[in-house]
């Protein structure tokens, strides 16, 4: 047991450090080097782990056992039945894990044990979900080619992909995108956020349990450079897929240029909701709060900023803000917490920053606007605020702040709101709130984003696309469209029977 205080208001014991070892060709590793990095906990400031520190060679050496993996057709060329029942395994083994990989997740990333229990347990679900796809790929046949020709187009997995995945959802998003690698045929390189490393290597170990043959799925740790930019750029690597910032997004895809490798990519957001007079203002302002705090709004998909109709802005702040008072921030580990810590004291400090620019630049914060103090944890938290006569040019209302701020603005008129809503970088998710289904049509198909919610926030399925437009990302994810990004389309085209007349002229 780790002998470090935590809160005693908790009562809880703390697991034993966690020894991360990269795992390569079905063997788990240290680091050629010796090296180690530690993660501390953002809401009860002990070490939660101790992870090799990958470079290049780690990094090489993993690609090289997913190539070998993927040509051997151990994994690739086996059916989709075999893949399915891996996978059902692995969701199987995942539910039964549930509590264990659920604590490290919080220790490391800060968010609730209640949160990090729900998904990991709903993570499951990604498995079974993508097990069913693994048996149902398909292309397309074409049999009106003529009496004598006949076309079929088939779906085979795209080789070797580097996953790269962010420190606010580590065992969530692994699971948007390694399961539908794996149902596809592919062989991976996983390299988890350094600030979030464990959870991965817990699902590894449940990888091998559930019998995936070695050098299929690869974890690497340690930093974006060099580990993530070696698996960016590679030539052995088919695809990248990768979720993270707008910023690295870039990076990786003119790394990946290089060879013009496939890049899936699920990045920010700004997203709004848009409250029209005719909504349910309870259910709305309800939307808008979890829409914020979720996370501590270090959500990509964080409804950062609100769109209030002028005649009913004023009473609606005032429902936001009767609610957030009552949202539980607090400490991670106890279960009723709602709230928890942010990532780092660095990014603390951002968000402070964008708070105290909006107000130097005329904007009213009516709720919150600092750190907030959790008694026996310390300071990395931030109030829930909520910030008015914000001005759509101002950086909070543009950037994506990832903390729990609210910025409210106003329109007069759908066409208004449809222009705010769309005059962001971004375009990610977007909500509307009325009653009436025409606005909600009309709104959901004017707004420049990947999703529309409607008189709802953030209710997502693993049957159901998730992706930006714009600079939120390209390709997409989970669903069937999700699934076709790690397939490569082949043709082959048949001729049936002698009936071939030559090119070269017969003398
Ligand atoms: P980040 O971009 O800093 O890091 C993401 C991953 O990229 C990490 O594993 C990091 O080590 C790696 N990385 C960093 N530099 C790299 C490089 N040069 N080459 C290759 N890899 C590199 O993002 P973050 O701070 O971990 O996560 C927060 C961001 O992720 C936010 O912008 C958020 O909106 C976004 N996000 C998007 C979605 C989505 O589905 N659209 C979901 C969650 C988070």
């Amino acid at each position: 047991m780790n002998d470090m205080t935590i809160n005693p208001a908790i009562p809880f014991e703390l697991p034993a450090l966690f020894e991360g070892r990269h795992l390569i060709n079905g063997a788990w590793v240290d680091s050629a080097s010796g090296k180690t990095f530690e993660r501390r906990s953002p809401s009860h400031g002990h070490i939660v782990s101790r992870s090799a520190l990958g470079q290049e060679a780690e990094a090489e050496a993993a690609i090289a056992a997913a190539r070998t993996a993927f040509d051997s057709g151990v994994w690739s060329r086996a059916s989709g039945k075999e893949r399915a029942t891996v996978l059902l395994k692995v969701a199987d083994l995942i539910e039964q894990n549930v509590d264990r990989i659920a604590l490290i997740e919080t220790l490391e990333s800060g968010k609730p044990i209640s949160q990090s229990k729900g998904e990991v347990g709903g993570a499951a679900d990604l498995w079974r979900y993508a097990a069913s796809l693994a048996r149902s790929t398909h292309g397309d046949s074409h049999n009106t080619l003529g009496a004598d020709m006949m076309g079929v187009v088939l779906k085979e997995p795209i080789g070797v992909v580097s996953i790269i995945t962010p420190w606010n959802f580590p065992f969530w998003i692994l699971s948007q995108k390694l399961p539908f690698a794996l149902a596809a045929g592919c062989t991976v390189v996983v390299k988890p956020s350094e600030m979030t490393p464990s959870t991965t290597l817990m699902l590894g170990e449940l990888l091998i349990e559930a019998g995936l043959p070695a050098g299929v799925c690869n974890i690497v740790l340690g930093y974006g450079v060099p580990v993530g930019a070696v698996m960016s750029s590679h030539k052995a690597v088919d695809m990248v897929s990768f979720t993270g910032s707008t910023a690295v997004g870039k990076t990786i895809s003119a790394a990946a240029s290089g060879t013009l490798k496939k890049v899936a990519l699920e990045l920010g957001g700004k997203n709004p909701q848009v409250i029209f007079p005719d909504a349910d203002l309870d259910a709305a302002a309800d939307a808008v709060v979890f829409g914020v705090y979720f996370n501590v709004g270090q959500c990509c998909n964080s409804s950062s900023r609100i769109i209030v109709h002028e005649d009913i802005a004023q009473e609606f702040c005032y429902r936001v803000i009767a609610l957030s008072r009552k949202v539980k921030f607090g400490d991670p580990l106890d279960p009723s917490t709602q709230v928890g810590a942010i990532v780092t004291p660095e990014h603390n400090a951002k968000i402070d920053t964008y708070v105290k620019q909006a107000r130097a630049s005329g904007a009213t914060v009516a709720l919150g606007g600092d750190r907030l103090t959790v008694e026996g944890l310390g300071d990395q938290f931030y109030q829930p605020t909520v910030i008015t006569d914000v001005d759509p040019d101002m950086p909070i209302a543009r950037d994506e702040v990832f903390g729990p701020v609210l910025s409210v603005m106003t329109f007069k008129t759908l066409d208004e709101a449809v222009a705010l809503t769309n005059d962001s970088d971004y375009g990610l998710s977007a909500g509307v709130w009325s009653t009436n289904v025409h606005t909600c049509l009309e709104f959901a198909r004017r707004a420049e984003t990947g999703t529309v919610w409607t008189n709802t926030w953030m209710d997502g399925f693993p049957e159901v696309a998730f992706g930006g437009f714009k600079q939120s990302g390209q390709g997409r994810e989970i669903g069937r469209y999700g699934f076709e990004e790690f397939l490569e389309v082949k043709s082959v085209v048949m001729r049936i029977g002698n009936t071939r007349s030559p090119w070269v002229p017969e003398d």
